[in-house]
């Protein structure tokens, strides 16, 4: 059967976009039906388009003919929305191969990057020249995806998420059947930039209601060069808080994550292999790691950290502390989505 008997746009598709730029058989379409975690859906066949322009074209072709369609990177939001309905009328726009800028400014620490790009091809990137994009999960999501989720991740105390360290965006809006599909925003590296409405802030977090990401543009930080990792067993959540305050008393500029771990959590995370810091799974743990770009010559965390950690097992708020092993450590904080 000649594919535009399954559907017309299928010929117009591969007529521009090759081979590689259309998946219409049930084997290659598979793993874009089913998320990271929940949803398990069924697509008309999966669009892969490689640029700005010719991601713009196919949301115009899609939305002139009335075909519904979902957007989607790596599929590793936890929440189903990048997967297609179970009716198999949806298209798949997979924006995978979106892949044409990635352009670092060092001396501003920024980057503009495709919105197929992973987070992981930024961070490689990136540190070549010393720097990074902060925000870490336990995957590896694209950078298109993040935008539209705003994620968050283990380091939102220090660097926010993914709204905070947005400077700009471009994107594909539609605007109606009869209306061309246009390219909107920019690629401005401004930390302020008050010249019109801001495309970053309605993109961002807003999971592609308004339009399709195609380009972001980031801050980068400085890497640290060193660090310090704690895991502590307190008795209960609301003593964290008070931990929480502690620190950031005595050394808020250094905290870089404080991540409050339930019982059950750890227990699950412990249940599937990775191995136990404590002797007994405490009612509650906080992952906290401090960072520095100043050298340990110039300020010791280890030291700042024990000092701080004697003060709390003495006055009680910290039952049991594990410092160092930091690869152990953020192994359990980074296996609790899955676990669970
Ligand atoms: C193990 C694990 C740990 C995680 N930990 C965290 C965490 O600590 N903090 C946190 O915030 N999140 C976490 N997440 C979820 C996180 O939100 C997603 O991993 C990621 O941000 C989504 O990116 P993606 O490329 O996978 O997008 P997808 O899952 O493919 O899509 C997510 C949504 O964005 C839309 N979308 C995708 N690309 C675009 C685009 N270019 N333009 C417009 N819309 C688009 C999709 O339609 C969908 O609605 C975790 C997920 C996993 C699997």
């Amino acid at each position: 059967m000649q594919s535009s008997e399954l559907h017309p746009l299928l010929d117009i598709f591969e007529s521009r976009l090759g081979k590689l730029g259309l998946i219409c058989d049930p084997a290659g379409k598979a793993i874009y039906e089913s998320s990271a975690r929940h949803g398990q859906g069924s697509g008309c066949a999966v669009v892969r388009p490689t640029t700005r322009e010719e991601l713009r074209w196919v949301v115009e072709q899609l939305v002139a003919a009335d075909a519904p369609f979902v957007v989607q990177g790596a599929a590793s939001g936890l929440v189903s929305g990048a997967t297609p309905s179970s009716t198999g009328a949806q298209w798949i726009i997979s924006t995978q191969r979106l892949r044409q800028t990635l352009d670092l400014d060092v001396n501003n620490r920024t980057a503009t990057v495709s919105a197929g790009y992973r987070l992981s091809d930024l961070n490689r990137a990136a540190a070549v020249h010393g720097l990074c994009f902060p925000i870490d999960l336990g995957a590896d999501p694209t950078i298109g995806g993040m935008v539209a989720t705003n994620t968050g991740g283990a380091r939102l105390v220090r660097y926010g998420g993914v709204r905070e360290n947005l400077l700009d965006v471009s994107a594909v809006v539609t605007r109606g059947h009869s209306a061309p599909a246009c390219i909107v925003g920019g690629q401005r590296a401004l930390r302020k930039n008050n010249t019109g409405l801001s495309w970053s802030q309605l993109l961002c977090g807003t999971f592609g209601a308004f339009g399709i990401v195609t380009d972001a543009t980031l801050k980068l930080h400085a890497l640290a060069r060193q660090t310090a990792t704690a895991l502590l067993a307190i008795e209960k959540a609301a003593d964290a808080i008070d931990l929480l305050v502690s620190l950031e008393k005595d050394l808020g500029e250094f905290v870089s994550a404080f991540e409050g771990i339930s019982r059950n959590a750890l227990v699950a995370v412990l249940r599937h292999g990775v191995q136990s810091p404590f002797e007994k799974a405490p009612p509650y743990a906080v992952l906290l790691e401090l960072t520095s770009t100043l050298s340990s010559r110039q300020l010791d965390l280890d030291l700042q950290l024990t000092d701080w950690l004697g003060e709390q097992l003495e006055n009680g708020l910290v039952q049991d502390a594990v410092v160092g092993k930091p690869e152990q450590l953020w192994r359990i904080r980074h296996s609790i989505s899955e676990a669970v």
